[in-house]
């Protein structure tokens, strides 16, 4: 490592910490609000991993910032997830509540001109929202971006993580401008990020009917796999037209005799069967063991590359005939 690359490592674990720890207290203030939607006492706790990271690199003088730690990308990510809370100020006192079929549509026209897609909405089930944290309102749009099937394909590299801390910053993005969107409609709204989120998204997305949870705990949706980022922004319309049906379910079959990922993840991280960890998140994945891990190889996402369903086109469809042939 370089004298400059040292310099600019010692300068932000010795002040990176204290800037993230502030904008988790930013994040946490929000349940203080009488008029917040709170976490049930089966809600996970979440896992900080940008100060889980900072924490590390501090640590290890082998690893090198820009291996975990993305600056550019990262100071952009921490500035929208501080304009997420800030912005909620901007809501309107007396916020409406109902919206035209015409208008979810230009909302969805919207969102697709950033980028984003898929895009359902779905009733956020209190469980979800992370301990300690809070939301708005429980009527939810959740969203995703694709990541880059070039970059991932070169995991662990430089190249793709780099590129999935930017899709992260990318969506982050889209949703404050989707949450500023239903503002000037005269709606209250809160972009949740996808980094930093205040629940936690794959089992959300599932209830939506975006994709299904595999194995190595990601969204795997029809269009992109595994090979996206997730985010939701909530608001005050209350007659969404809620998704309430998953025609995925037949995933959870297909990882059954697929367990790529598990033979594939170089720490072992992913397990058979999901178990209730302590954080009270029910999941395949060892999240100790694929952090450490993932900190010293370029945030890892082997699971995603070899995950069959990342390949798209009409990989979806086809592995489904496979299925289908079993039964
Ligand atoms: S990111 Fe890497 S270490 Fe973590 S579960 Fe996936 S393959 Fe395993
Ligand atoms: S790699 Fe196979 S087992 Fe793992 S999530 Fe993808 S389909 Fe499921």
């Amino acid at each position: 490592m370089g004298f400059k690359q040292k310099l600019s490592k010692a300068m932000i674990t010795k002040a990176g910490p204290s800037r993230i720890k502030g904008m988790i207290a930013k994040q946490k203030s929000l349940s203080n609000h009488p008029a917040m939607l709170l976490p049930t006492s089966t809600s996970p706790t979440r896992f900080e991993i940008p100060f889980e990271m900072l924490k590390l690199l501090k640590e290890r003088n082998d690893i090198e910032m820009r291996q975990v730690f993305p600056i550019r990308q990262m100071l952009s990510i921490m500035r929208n997830i501080n304009l997420s809370v800030d912005s909620l100020s901007k809501n309107p006192s007396i916020p409406s509540t109902s919206a035209s079929v015409e208008f979810l549509e230009q909302l969805k026209d919207f969102a697709n001109s950033l980028g984003v897609g898929p895009f359902e909405f779905v009733k956020l089930p209190t469980d979800l929202i992370f301990q300690d944290f809070g939301v708005i309102y429980d009527n939810a749009i959740i969203i995703a971006l694709e990541m880059s099937k070039e970059k991932i394909d070169k995991a662990p590299s430089q190249d793709t993580i780099d590129m999935v801390f930017g899709t992260y910053d990318e969506l982050g993005i889209a949703a404050n401008k989707i949450a500023d969107f239903l503002r000037e409609q005269g709606y209250a709204a809160q972009a949740d990020h996808p980094l930093g989120g205040l629940v936690l998204f794959p089992p959300l997305a599932q209830k939506a009917g975006i994709g299904r949870v595999g194995k190595h705990g990601l969204l795997i949706t029809p269009e992109f796999g595994p090979r996206v980022r997730l985010a939701a922004v909530y608001t005050s319309i209350q007659n969404l037209p809620f998704a309430d049906t998953n025609y995925h379910d037949w995933i959870d079959e297909y990882c059954k005799i697929c367990g790529i990922c598990i033979k594939q993840c170089p720490p072992q991280a992913i397990l058979e069967e999901a178990v209730t960890h302590d954080t009270g998140r029910i999941t395949n994945i060892t999240q100790q063991s694929c952090f450490e891990y993932f900190t010293q190889f370029y945030g890892c996402s082997i699971c995603v590359k070899v995950c069959p369903f990342s390949n798209a086109g009409d990989t979806y469809e086809r592995l489904k005939v496979v299925i289908e042939k079993r039964i």
